[in-house]
């Protein structure tokens, strides 16, 4: 029997790299994505070409009736099976200093990273408490940590993820489902295409921005039944940066 894992986002950069590393790990991974199809049939052709089983599930993760309606056909399809793995990683940011930033800036922000978190986990931890099994992992942010100044939104958005992590693991631990945050710092993806690299390299103590791969590889290990007894933690991916 497969066991699926569901990651958000996982069209690109850090949710490409957690799919490819949860399907090398013999999880059938289910691919949630926006809109970048080419994106999306690129991460599951880089699964197949290594043999590995993929599905694409194309939805927004900010809009309540497409979750329920994405979730309630894959559940229709796949009768008796359940997702056992949900890595919460799909998010946007969109900066500007708070006495700038327009409702739209602020709400969006709010909408996707943390609306959609609680709109896809209140109904997959159902089959994971059903089965007493389960492992969610929560991409938090450095941001949700310490704060960053230009994204009062995008800190918020994450600070609130970290909380939920730690008070879900607590309503759930007896039905051996697990769940904690990732927290990565400077990772090179999309979402950081446009910052100046070098620069804020300089800050970081290992000098460098991270990898996908690297924050996939802590996905991997809280995905993997060697985290067992980790709940509710925040682990940081950061070069350093901050802790
Ligand atoms: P990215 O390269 O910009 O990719 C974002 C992914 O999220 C894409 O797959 C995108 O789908 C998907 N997505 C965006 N809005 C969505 C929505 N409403 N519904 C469904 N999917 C949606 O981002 P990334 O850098 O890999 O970041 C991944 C996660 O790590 C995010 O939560 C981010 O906040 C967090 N993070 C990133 C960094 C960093 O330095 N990169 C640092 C800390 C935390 P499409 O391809 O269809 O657009």
């Amino acid at each position: 029997m497969l066991k699926y894992a569901l990651v958000t986002g996982g069209s690109r950069g850090i949710g490409r790299a957690v799919a490819l590393r949860l399907s090398q790990q013999g999880f059938a991974v289910v691919v949630n994505y926006v809109s970048n199809d080419a994106a999306a049939e690129e991460t599951k052709r880089l699964i197949e070409d290594k043999g590995g089983v993929c599905e694409l599930l194309k939805f927004d993760i900010s809009d309540d009736q497409a979750v329920e309606e994405a979730l309630q056909q894959w559940e229709v399809a796949h009768h008796g099976d359940f997702i056992s793995v949900l890595v919460n990683n799909a998010g946007t940011r969109r900066d500007n200093l708070m006495i700038m930033m327009s409702d739209e800036e602020w709400h969006s922000v709010i909408d996707t990273p943390l609306n959609g978190f609680f709109n896809i986990t209140r109904r997959v931890v159902k089959g994971m408490l059903q089965h007493r099994e389960g492992r969610i992992i929560n991409m938090a942010s450095l941001s949700g940590l310490k704060g960053v100044p230009g994204q009062t939104n995008y800190s918020a958005a994450k600070a609130a993820i970290i909380g939920a992590t730690k008070a879900l693991a607590q309503e759930v631990a007896k039905r051996k489902v697990t769940v904690n945050a990732v927290a990565p710092g400077f990772i090179v993806t999309d979402m950081t295409a446009g910052l100046d690299e070098a620069a804020l390299s300089k800050m970081i103590p290992a000098a460098r921005f991270g990898t996908p791969e690297e924050v996939a590889a802590v996905v991997a290990f809280l995905a993997s039944p060697e985290a067992s007894y980790v709940t509710g933690q925040v682990i940081q991916v950061n070069g350093g940066l901050y802790s």
